[in-house]
C-alpha cells in the first residue's frame, strides 16, 4: 500500500507549472525536495493537504528525473528515496545513528549487586579506583523504544529501534503524538533523544471501549496496541489512536555538553520532552535495590505498565570508560520485575454454577509458574468474555497473575492465528453439570443458568456464602462441612444451620464431640451479626459488603427496605437505578421472601442496632477504601468511618473526598489521582477520626 491515495507515473502539467524554475539545476533539485517535504508535512502531520495527489506525483517525478540525469545531486533524504511511486508495502528501514543497545538484566538483589562490583572491577582496572557513583534509577516503560533525530532544532526522523542497529522509519506516525515536540528552542546542530512510546492504560481502555462499540476487534494490551499502531503505514490511522511519549536517554549529540545523565534528563525536560517525574538519584547500591522494589510494588497504581527499572551510572565519562561488552551496556542494568503472564495449554474448559445459577467458565491448565506460583486453574469470567477473546481449549494460551489477583487466561497465545484448523468455540453446556437440568439463557443475559433451584451447587455455593468471612462468619463451617451438611440433607437453606442439633451432628466425619459444641455456639453467636452482615449474607448477586452496609443504614431495617419502590433503592450512595431494579426483583422473588422469614424466625437481626451517626468529625465527607491497611480490615474502618459520621462508597467519583489507600491498591489510586481526590493511608485516617 502506497501512503500517499494514488502513485500515477503520468507527469501532471500542473505540477511542472509548479515547479520552480532554476537556472542552477542543483537549486532547483533542492527546491523541488522543499516543496515535496512541504507537502509531506501538510500530509502526514497535519492532515491537511495543500496540493492534489496528481500534483505530488509529478513534483517527484521531476526530482527524479533530474537525479537520474545528476546522479551526485541524489541525497540520502531526498524524498525520492523514501516515497517511491511504488506501492511502498512496508517500512523504510533505517541506521540509527548509534547503536541502540540493549540491557543486561538483574533478577535479585544480588544480580544487581553483582552488576554493581563488576562495574568496580571495570573501573579499578582502567585505574579508576572507588569512584563516587551516581545512580539514577527510572521506570522502565513496556512500550516500544524510539529514536527521535532533531538537526537544528527540527525533529527530523523517528525510527523504531529493531535490531539496535537498523530500525524502521516511523517517522509519519511519531509526528502524529503531540507529546513530541516537533522542533525545539535553543538546540544543538544535532541531538538524539531516545524514549519509549506507550499507551496510557485509560487511553488503553477507552480505545478498546470505542472499539467494540463500532464492532472492530479490540486490542490485546496497550504495548501491543502502541507497537501496532507506530507501525502503521497510515499516519491517520495512528493519529486516531492516543499514544505517549516518554523520554529517557540522550543519544548522538554535537553543539551539547553534557556531564551527566541527570543533567541529560534535565535538559530534556527543559526542552519539552516529557521525563518521568519520579525518576531517583542514587548513591547507595542498597537505596537502588529499595527503589527498584518499590517501582515493583507500585506497578499496579500507575496508569501505565511498567515491565522493570532501569540503573544507570549518572556520569557519562563513567559510562564511556566503562564501555559495553557486545550488545550490553555496563553501565546500566535493567531490574526486571517477576513476570506476571506465561504461556501455557488449556486442557479445558469447566463450568461452576453459581448461587443464583449464573454459569461461570474457568480454565483448567497444563500447569505453569508464574507470578511466583504454579496455576492450573484460571478464570474466564463469563461465556461473552470466551467469545471475544476466542478462546479455545486444546490450544496454548497467555495466562495472568499479577499480584493477588486470581489468575485469568487473557487471550489465546499469539501462535494460534497460525493454526490451520483450530479446535471448535467452546459453548455452554446444553445441561448443568450438577444436577442435569437444561440450562437456559434469558435474553439480555451475559450468563446460561441452571434454573433449578434445588440445584445442590447452587445451595452450596448460597451456603458458603452464607457463612463466610463478610457473612456470618461461623467458624468451623467450611466449604468441606457445608458440602457434608448438604450431602446428609441436615441442611438445603441458610436458615436450617439454626435449627441443627448436637444428637444430628455427632457421629458425622469431621465432627468430633468437642468441635460439635463449638459449632453449635458458633451459630448460636452469629445471631448477634448486625444487620448489614446479614443482608450481604443473603447472597442477593448485587449487593457486596459496601452496599449491604449501605441499604443498612439508610432503610434502618428489613421491612423498610421490602416495601422500597426501586426509585427509592436507586436513591441510596452507590446504586445507580439498574443495580436498583434487580435488586427490587430479587427481594420480590418468593424463595427470598422466604429465607428472609425463615431467618427471622430463627432470631437473626434485621433491624440496624443504632442509627447512623449524625454528628462526628466527618460528617458529610465520602470515603472510599482500597487495598490492605496495615491494622484495621477494610469492614474495620468502614464502620469507624461511619461511627465518626462519614460515608463509605464502592467506587472513586467527583464526589469522593478521601480515598483511604493500603497495599496493592488497584486502579481506584490512578483514578483518585486523575480526578484529584485526597489520598490518605491509614495513620492519616486515623488522625481524622481522632480531631
Ligand atoms: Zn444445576
Amino acid at each position: 500500500m502506497s501512503p500517499r491515495r494514488r502513485s500515477s507515473t503520468a507527469s501532471d502539467p500542473a505540477a511542472h507549472a509548479a515547479a520552480p524554475e532554476a537556472a542552477d539545476t542543483a537549486q532547483q533539485a533542492q527546491q523541488l525536495r522543499a516543496a515535496l517535504e512541504r507537502a509531506n508535512h501538510r500530509y502526514y502531520a497535519l492532515d491537511d493537504p495543500e496540493i492534489a495527489d496528481d500534483a505530488y506525483d509529478g513534483l517527484l517525478d521531476a526530482l527524479r528525473r533530474l537525479e537520474a540525469e545528476h546522479p551526485e545531486l541524489r541525497t540520502e533524504d531526498s524524498p525520492t528515496q523514501r516515497v517511491g511511486a511504488e506501492p511502498v508495502s512496508r517500512l523504510q528501514k533505517v541506521a540509527h545513528l548509534e547503536p541502540m543497545l540493549s540491557l543486561p538484566n538483574a533478577r535479585t538483589p544480588e544480580e544487581l549487586r553483582q552488576w554493581v562490583t563488576r562495574m568496580r572491577t571495570h573501573l579499578a582496572r582502567e585505574g579508576i579506583d572507588d569512584p563516587a557513583i551516581e545512580y539514577v534509577v527510572e521506570p522502565k516503560v513496556d512500550g516500544l523504544a524510539i529514536s527521535l533525530v532533531y538537526r537544528n532544532g527540527v525533529l527530523q526522523r523517528g525510527a523504531t529501534r529493531g535490531n539496535g542497529e537498523i530500525g524502521e522509519d516511523v517517522t509519519h506516525n511519531l509526528r502524529t503524538i503531540t507529546s513530541i515536540p516537533q522542533r525545539i528552542e535553543h538546540a544543538p546542530e544535532l541531538v538524539e533523544i531516545r524514549g519509549e512510546v506507550y499507551m496510557s492504560l485509560h487511553d488503553f481502555a477507552a480505545l478498546n471501549e470505542r472499539r467494540a462499540e463500532a464492532g472492530e476487534s479490540t486490542f490485546m494490551n496497550p504495548r501491543n496496541s502502541a507497537a501496532g499502531t507506530i507501525r502503521q503505514l497510515d499516519p491517520k490511522l495512528a493519529a486516531q489512536r492516543p499514544l505517549s511519549f516518554s523520554a529517557y536517554q540522550v543519544g548522538v549529540s554535537e553543539g551539547l555538553e553534557l556531564s551527566t545523565h541527570w543533567e541529560a534528563l534535565e535538559w530534556m525536560a527543559g526542552h519539552g520532552f516529557p521525563v518521568n517525574r519520579d525518576v531517583e538519584l542514587k548513591r547507595d547500591e542498597e537505596d537502588v535495590i529499595a527503589q527498584c522494589q518499590s517501582w515493583e510494588k507500585r506497578r499496579g497504581s500507575l496508569d501505565f505498565e511498567i515491565d522493570g527499572a532501569v540503573v544507570k551510572l549518572s556520569d557519562l565519562a563513567l559510562q564511556r570508560r566503562l564501555g559495553s561488552v557486545g550488545r550490553d551496556p555496563r553501565w546500566a542494568v535493567a531490574w526486571k520485575f517477576a513476570p506476571t503472564t506465561a504461556v501455557t495449554r488449556l486442557q479445558k474448559i469447566a463450568w461452576n454454577v453459581g448461587r443464583s445459577g449464573d454459569l461461570h467458565p474457568y480454565a483448567m491448565l497444563e500447569p505453569v509458574h508464574v507470578g511466583g506460583v504454579t496455576i492450573k486453574l484460571a478464570t474466564l469470567h463469563n461465556e461473552e468474555d470466551l467469545r471475544r477473546k476466542d478462546i479455545r481449549p486444546g490450544e496454548d494460551v497467555i495466562v495472568l497473575r499479577a499480584g493477588d489477583v486470581i489468575p485469568q487466561v487473557i487471550s489465546p497465545a499469539p501462535h494460534v492465528a497460525e493454526h490451520k484448523r483450530r479446535p471448535p468455540r467452546p459453548r455452554p453446556p446444553a445441561r448443568c453439570p450438577f444436577c442435569d437440568t437444561e440450562t437456559v439463557k434469558p435474553d439480555g443475559a451475559v450468563f446460561t443458568q441452571c434454573p433449578n433451584r434445588d440445584c445442590p451447587e447452587r445451595r452450596w455455593q448460597l451456603l458458603k456464602h452464607f457463612c463466610s468471612r463478610g457473612g456470618m462468619d461461623i467458624a468451623g463451617l467450611g466449604d468441606k462441612q457445608v458440602a457434608m451438611l448438604l450431602r446428609r440433607r441436615l441442611v438445603s437453606t441458610p436458615a436450617d444451620f439454626y435449627a441443627l442439633s448436637e444428637e444430628q451432628l455427632l457421629g458425622l466425619e469431621r465432627f468430633a464431640e468437642s468441635s460439635v459444641r463449638n459449632l453449635l455456639a458458633a451459630i448460636d453467636q452469629s445471631r448477634q451479626r448486625p444487620f448489614a452482615r446479614v443482608l450481604f449474607a443473603l447472597g442477593i448477586e448485587e449487593v457486596g459488603e459496601v452496599t449491604a452496609q449501605s441499604l443498612a443504614s439508610h432503610f434502618g431495617d428489613i421491612d423498610a427496605l421490602l416495601a422500597a419502590p426501586a426509585e427509592a433503592i436507586a436513591e441510596v450512595a452507590g446504586i445507580g437505578s439498574k443495580t436498583a431494579a434487580v435488586l427490587r426483583e430479587a427481594l420480590d422473588d418468593d424463595g427470598m421472601r422466604a429465607l428472609i422469614a425463615a431467618l427471622r424466625q430463627a432470631g437473626l437481626k434485621f433491624e440496624q442496632g443504632g442509627l447512623a451517626a449524625t454528628d462526628g468529625p466527618l460528617v458529610g465527607k465520602v470515603f472510599v477504601l482500597t487495598g490492605t491497611l496495615p491494622k484495621l480490615s477494610r469492614e474495620q474502618a468502614a464502620e469507624r468511618v461511619r461511627s465518626a459520621g462519614g460515608r463509605v462508597s464502592s467506587s472513586v467519583s467527583q464526589k469522593t473526598d478521601y480515598l483511604v489507600v493500603g497495599d496493592s491498591p488497584g486502579s481506584k489510586l490512578a483514578k483518585a489521582e486523575r480526578l484529584g481526590v485526597a489520598v490518605v493511608d491509614e495513620a492519616q485516617l486515623l488522625a481524622l477520626l481522632d480531631h
